[in-house]
């Protein structure tokens, strides 16, 4: 079985919009409200050993199921009896808000971390339809129950095969732009990527985006400093006007669409990348780090400005797609072994660029000798197809190698990056 996403550009009429709105308003007050009664429940179980709180026992008979996902869609029936907003939107979406939050529920369970949270006015951007009997998209439009045809951006046609399973509206920049989030399946089953060919290992990092074992190198992650001042302007100017007024609600408008903006070029930065990367080699290593442990350290706004962990699922996500192999390996000391000797040459400093090792003098800068690292360990986990042939293994001397001495010369920013695709294809 295999699923895939679809995004294409949706633009709903003013009438159209306004209902999508009152929708997410109606789902965030249900997810909300649904999150109140675990919440509820869990309090009303709880009881410290050495202060048992008079006000907290007994607000609920201590025989009331507990609120499980199938608990609480059965009482949605109810309340929708009681609240007819609720049947205003389309139940099979009503539903979905429920299961929605038993879903963070779980993965708080089994993680222990991220506990469900209400969501305030506005935070609740999405709602999703299920199931769809058949292929709701016709031209350029796309027909959604109970809220009519939308025009659609059907830039990318459906696969032959594939069937539309559900699809997710998504509200960006405070609604005014929108998004169909189309999933969609098949009965193929596609064998993920076996390991051949040529390798690299890639660090990741904040001096340069990244650095591969061949010591190709893609520009900083600031690549829209431009963005972001003008960013920081429009956010100064939206913070002098007066709250909840129309002129701030003009400013904050431009706040969220420039936001937008930024997201869509930085996914496009990592986008073009991926294909650069893939373009290079057959096998691709990265770093299992944790970057949302990572980015609440002191580099953490600039750690999570480069989107590190967004661009490793792209990039897996690409090399599937392309038929490349990625692997994650090990993060651990990968910046203090010597890749020439493997003596471990002690902890470096943040600011210590350069790689020098004191048992076979290797020099190298810093990210280039993680990288080939990465690449060593990547490799050593894997037994590359063409080896298990009795053939030598081909890194460093087949497919990529004539495309990377075209691009070796040149280091790439993101604006240069085009560019260097260009004139190599
Ligand atoms: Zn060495």
């Amino acid at each position: 079985m295999l699923t895939i996403n679809y995004t294409y550009r949706i633009y709903p009429t003013a009438e159209q919009q306004a209902l999508m709105l009152e929708w997410l308003e109606t789902c965030r007050h249900l997810y909300n409200r649904c999150l109140r009664d675990l919440k509820d429940w869990i309090a009303s179980r709880k009881c410290s050993l050495d202060s048992c709180s008079l006000n907290r026992e007994y607000i609920m008979s201590p025989d009331l199921p507990f609120p499980s996902y199938l608990e609480q869609k059965r009482q949605l029936t109810q309340w929708k009896k009681e609240d007819p907003r609720y049947k205003d939107v389309h139940s099979q979406v009503t539903q979905d808000v429920v299961k929605r939050l038993h879903n963070t529920w779980e993965a708080f369970k089994n993680r222990g971390f991220g506990f469900p949270r209400y969501k305030k006015y506005g935070r609740y951007q999405s709602f999703l339809f299920p199931q769809f009997k058949e292929n709701p998209i016709a031209g350029n439009q796309i027909k959604l129950p109970k809220i009519g045809k939308v025009t659609i951006n059907c830039h990318r046609p459906i696969p032959e095969g594939f069937k539309v399973k559900g699809v997710r509206i998504v509200a960006r920049a405070r609604g005014t732009i929108w998004y169909a989030v189309v999933t969609i399946q098949s009965d193929v089953n596609v064998p993920d990527p076996l390991p051949f060919g040529r390798g690299i290992g890639i660090d990741i990092g904040l001096e340069w985006f990244l650095v591969t074992s061949d010591n190709f190198r893609v520009g900083p992650a600031q690549f829209f400093r431009e963005l972001q001042s003008r960013l920081k302007v429009l956010q100064r100017r939206a913070s002098r006007k007066v709250k909840r007024s129309k002129n701030w609600e003009k400013a904050q408008l431009k706040v969220a669409r420039l936001h937008h903006q930024i997201a869509n070029t930085r996914k496009n930065f990592h986008f073009q990348t991926s294909h650069l990367l893939c373009d290079m080699a057959d096998m691709i290593f990265v770093e299992d780090i944790n970057f949302k442990m990572t980015s609440s350290g002191f580099l953490g706004k600039q750690m999570l400005d480069g989107g590190f962990g967004q661009f490793r699922d792209l990039l897996s996500w690409v090399c599937w797609k392309r038929g490349k192999y990625f692997a994650q390996v090990d993060h651990k000391y990968t910046s203090q072994i010597c890749p020439e000797c493997g003596t471990h040459t002690g902890k470096k400093e943040l600011q210590e660029r350069v790689h020098v090792c004191d048992e076979c003098g290797y020099q190298t800068t810093r990210d280039h000798a993680s990288g080939r690292v990465i690449l060593q360990r990547g490799l050593s986990n894997v037994v590359p197809m063409d080896c298990r042939e009795g053939k030598l293994p081909s890194n460093g001397v087949l497919s990529g190698v004539l495309y990377l001495d075209k691009c070796r010369s040149r280091n790439v920013n993101s604006r240069g990056l085009e560019a260097s695709i260009l004139s190599v294809g």
